[in-house]
């Protein structure tokens, strides 16, 4: 199958049609698809009437491509390939395979670091707000802040957010559940001239009480909820931990909410 595309005018076009893909600029955020992933029709259902020229462009990205077709038609179906690749990569990274390839690539934080000071440079993964082409443009999805972004080259801004699908940013953590930051309290406290600024104090404490009161009522149905801060003095907080009473405890919640002091009890 391999050796059918055809050698003499565009060995180079056609052959290795998804290395060159990859190695495009702009293509950063995609994964190689496997060879076999892509030759199982299974996995390709209901695409051929999604992609216009859909042999030529399946036999592109495969590199089995032999036609004789003028710049125009050849334009049109390396535009449908593109296509094609996309769609089927959106299937691909959610199967073992594709999520253990996007694993490597955030890792190696190819996909570019949270903006958000507070995040600390915190990995992106890339996600569609929808599954249906052309809807919308990619998006990064920050575990630690859990917001998303829009990216900062207008090369990947354009990419199509059906490529990468609304479930594989979540199926990543499914699977690679380690990967989860910690939670984190931390949060941006505007000030003027060091002053904490009225309205957000205001809403920072409600915010740090509700949260208290959302913590004891889920420590009460048994469930631990934990934040990063929550290490920091662990150790002197235990012993003391063992003498509070549940009524002390509610007392605590209502009255020390803003301290920041957390009851861990474990
Ligand atoms: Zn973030």
């Amino acid at each position: 199958m391999m050796e059918d595309f055809n050698s003499e005018t565009d060995s180079d076009y056609t052959s290795y049609w998804r290395d060159w893909f990859i190695s495009s600029r702009g293509n950063e955020y995609f994964c190689e698809i496997d060879e076999e992933y892509l030759t199982d029709r299974f996995n390709l259902t209901g695409l051929n009437t999604e992609v216009p020229y859909y042999q030529y462009a399946l036999d592109l990205v495969t590199d089995v491509f032999d036609l004789d077709a003028d710049d125009e038609l050849r334009e049109q179906i390396e535009k449908a390939a593109r296509h094609l690749y996309g769609l089927v990569h959106a299937r691909y990274i959610v199967t073992t395979r594709g999520l253990a390839k996007m694993l490597d690539k955030y890792k190696k934080c190819d996909f570019g670091k949270c903006p958000r000071v507070i995040c600390e440079g915190h990995p992106l993964l890339p996600m569609g707000q929808h599954d249906i082409p052309n809807t919308s443009t990619v998006r990064l999805y920050c575990a630690k802040c859990e917001d998303i972004y829009n990216p900062k080259s207008s090369r990947h801004g354009s990419i199509d957010g059906a490529y990468f699908g609304s479930s594989f940013h979540s199926m990543m953590f499914q699977v690679y559940p380690a990967l989860l930051p910690e939670k984190s309290i931390r949060r941006y406290e505007p000030r003027i001239f060091g002053f904490r600024v009225h309205a957000p104090a205001a809403l920072a404490r409600w915010q740090d009480q509700y949260r208290e009161e959302t913590r004891a009522r889920l420590r009460d149905a048994g469930m631990e909820t934990r934040f990063a801060e929550d290490s920091e003095g662990e150790e002197d907080e235990e012993d003391e931990e063992e003498i509070q009473t549940s009524s002390a405890r509610k007392e605590k919640v209502a009255g020390d909410a803003a301290s920041g002091r957390m009851d861990l009890g474990n």
